[in-house]
């Protein structure tokens, strides 16, 4: 190089770093504007974690379908990129700004070294191709509706800087007359440019504009990076390494003396690790596309969520940081104008979002912390959520205008209080639907009649029973959630519980894992798992059943958050007579009912998340439809209603279809 190509190199070096250093640096003060929040703990655990869904790319693949393969491109494009990458580094490494070219003599390494890279580029150049036409030209639904000129961008500078890979080999040793048959790409174009009638100063010139192209495209893609969405690049990696390792159905628990803040109403009440998510978003669409709310036509999208979160906070944080309140005052409220009631309220909490998001964003705890605000600060609540948070206070039961007692559905069943015999190895925690829910208290006698069968010594709360709270966290209650666990915490330390069963998933989730956060530490187990178990010692042995052709549906607050994908369906298996048959949508990939996130006391406007899930059982034929929750129950019926169809599937409980088919034996 001469001095004035010197000076070129070292000065366009030094703005494209300096431009993507000066952006790193902002992107780092904006998430110091965040809450506190602990994600430094299990540092080796989260390491290998992160390299395996990095590295390996699960990240990307788990999602891949039949269907939709875009996470094979994906994954493509990342390992040819890797490598490509280690070849930008050397490239810029050994130019003559850095004095290293003396080792780039056509010798063996070079060879090595320029043949790796045509692999690479030649894969990177292929996922490109892939890439543009799954975006443009056979779009999978997930990306419908996204802007994607910056995608665009991409995918041509990522392919321009292939292209020029290829030609700086051919250019260079066409012009320096270096025989070689590798690199096969560059190689093949330095023998054909041999051939041709240009002459070396025009090969020289060609390989030095193409060389500075080159050197212009990397710092270009650099700087882009930073300032694009394909900010997830480098993103993902800390987002996935710092992700939350508490249970999955875990919420997190406002020390309501202490804190000054309940819930976001503003981007700086977020955590900075919830403000990293959205730096983290690849604008893949999974979630997009996995969402009840969105697929039943509510105004709730998680990706347009992260999106609509991340430009406030770009919009809002340099402000913000400055200490200027008009930079800092667009004249959006965060809640109303960036996202609004209609979507806070529409989600259900599924978890389906998180569970396809391959960069782990978290998206319920920000929604909740949404409503968190509206319910706390705001006293902005729909009346019926209103209502039945009032009825846990006031009753201890969400089910306003019920005519049941607690003990009504163990009529003729001889079941004792622990307050008549203690001395008991578990607790039957009913749960506020199965007993004071005209269908659901079935579930509840079923669910008794086995443990009985069983000869299972077991004791129920009966009037002491009270809401576990979970309806009250989820709709953002937290002070009524908190009251009741402290309640109930104090109820089971005085009966010495240590064991407990229950019919309904959303206890089984809150007692099990957000007791916990409480001091309430106890051995809780879904009645699916527990019937399993009977079978399995032979302490339950259901005969024939005349259910026949069985769909199973998963409920959230079991398999997505719990991982209780197979004890559910063993017992079934375990029913002769009984033959199941799958959703195209089951276990981890199951669609919601509807009826979790309190949604069991909200309004649902249009179409019905229910009506959608029975659609897909009824495509399997099943004449019934098996769950194990009493929400989903109700909300399957309910979907039953809307759906025309001859003979209508029966939707039971697991422990229904077991205890009928003990019946006949
Ligand atoms: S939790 Fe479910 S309803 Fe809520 S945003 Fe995620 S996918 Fe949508
Ligand atoms: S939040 Fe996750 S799943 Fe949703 S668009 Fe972003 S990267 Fe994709």
């Amino acid at each position: 190089m001469s001095p004035v190509e010197l000076a070129i190199f070292w000065v366009l070096f030094v703005i494209a770093v300096g431009l993507f250093a000066w952006r790193l640096y902002l992107l780092f003060r904006l998430l110091l504007l965040g809450q506190k929040e602990n994600r430094f703990d299990n540092k080796v655990h989260r390491m290998i974690y992160m390299a395996f869904m990095t590295l390996f790319q699960w990240c990307s693949l788990r999602g891949v379908t039949r269907k939709d393969l875009a996470g094979m491109g994906h994954t493509m494009l990342f390992a040819g990129f890797l490598l490509m990458l280690l070849g930008y580094i050397i490239f810029i490494g050994f130019a003559e700004g850095f004095g290293l070219s003396r080792f780039l003599t056509g010798g063996t390494f070079e060879t090595v070294y320029l043949s790796i890279l045509d692999f690479a580029a030649i894969f990177v150049a292929a996922a490109v191709i892939w890439a543009a036409i799954r975006r443009y030209i056979v779009r999978p639904e997930r990306l419908e509706g996204e802007i994607n000129i910056e995608a665009g961008i991409i995918l041509v500078l990522v392919f321009v800087l292939m292209v020029l890979h290829f030609c700086i080999v051919g250019f260079s040793y066409a012009a320096y007359g270096v025989p070689t048959f590798w690199p096969i790409i560059g190689g093949a174009l330095a023998r054909f440019l041999a051939g041709t009638a240009i002459s070396q100063g025009t090969l020289i010139a060609v390989y030095k504009s193409v060389w500075w192209l080159h050197y212009l495209a990397i710092l270009g893609f650099l700087v882009f990076i930073a300032y694009s969405k394909h900010l997830h690049i480098l993103a993902s990696f800390p987002n996935i390494l710092l992700r939350g390792l508490t249970p999955k159905g875990a919420l997190k628990p406002i020390d309501l003396d202490k804190a000054e803040i309940l819930g976001a109403s503003k981007i700086q009440d977020f955590t900075w690790k919830q403000l990293l998510d959205l730096y983290a978003c690849a604008v893949c669409g999974r979630c997009h596309t996995a969402c009840p709310a969105q697929l039943s036509g509510k105004s709730l999208s998680p990706r347009e969520l992260i999106l609509n979160l991340k430009e406030h906070l770009l919009e809002v944080g340099p402000g913000l940081i400055s200490g200027k309140a008009e930079a800092a005052d667009p004249g959006k409220a965060l809640i109303g104008d960036i996202v609004t009631e209609d979507e806070i309220w529409a989600c259900t909490t599924c978890r389906a979002c998180q569970e396809v998001c391959p960069v782990s964003n978290e998206h319920i705890d920000k929604i909740i912390d949404l409503r968190r605000n509206l319910v706390l600060e705001e006293a902005s609540i729909p009346e019926t959520v209103e209502s039945a948070l009032r009825s846990i206070e006031d009753r201890g039961h969400p089910w306003r205008g019920t005519t049941l007692t607690r003990t009504d559905w163990a009529e003729g069943l001889d079941i004792k209080t622990l307050a008549e015999d203690s001395d008991v190895d578990i607790l039957y925690w009913v749960g506020c639907t199965e007993a004071l829910e005209e269908r659901s208290k079935k579930v509840a006698q079923a669910t008794a009649k086995l443990l009985k069968q069983a000869g299972i010594r077991f004791g129920i709360l009966g009037a002491e029973e009270s809401c576990c709270g979970e309806p009250a966290r989820r709709l953002g209650n937290e002070y009524v959630f908190q009251l009741q666990v402290e309640k109930n915490i104090e109820l089971f330390k005085q009966y010495n519980v240590k064991r407990i069963v229950t019919a309904c998933p959303h206890c089984y989730n809150t007692i099990k894992y957000e007791y916990p956060q409480f001091g309430g530490e106890f051995e809780v187990i879904h009645h699916t798992e527990f019937i399993a178990d009977l079978l399995k010692q032979g302490k339950l042995s259901p005969a024939q059943s005349n259910g026949g052709l069985v769909t199973y549906h998963d409920a959230c607050y079991l398999g997505r958050y719990n991982d209780i994908y197979e004890p559910p369906r063993k017992v079934l298996s375990s029913i002769a007579g009984i033959k199941l048959v799958e959703m195209e949508q089951n276990r981890k990939n199951g669609f919601c009912c509807g009826g979790g996130g309190g949604h069991m006391w909200l309004e649902e406007p249009g179409t019905k998340i229910c009506t959608l899930r029975v659609e897909q059982a009824i495509k399997t034929k099943a004449q019934i439809i098996a769950t194990a929750c009493p929400f989903c129950l109700q909300m399957l019926e309910e979907g039953m209603k809307t759906t025309v169809i001859e003979t209508p599937p029966k939707v039971m409980d697991i422990a229904e279809l077991v205890e009928a088919a003990s019946h006949t034996s």
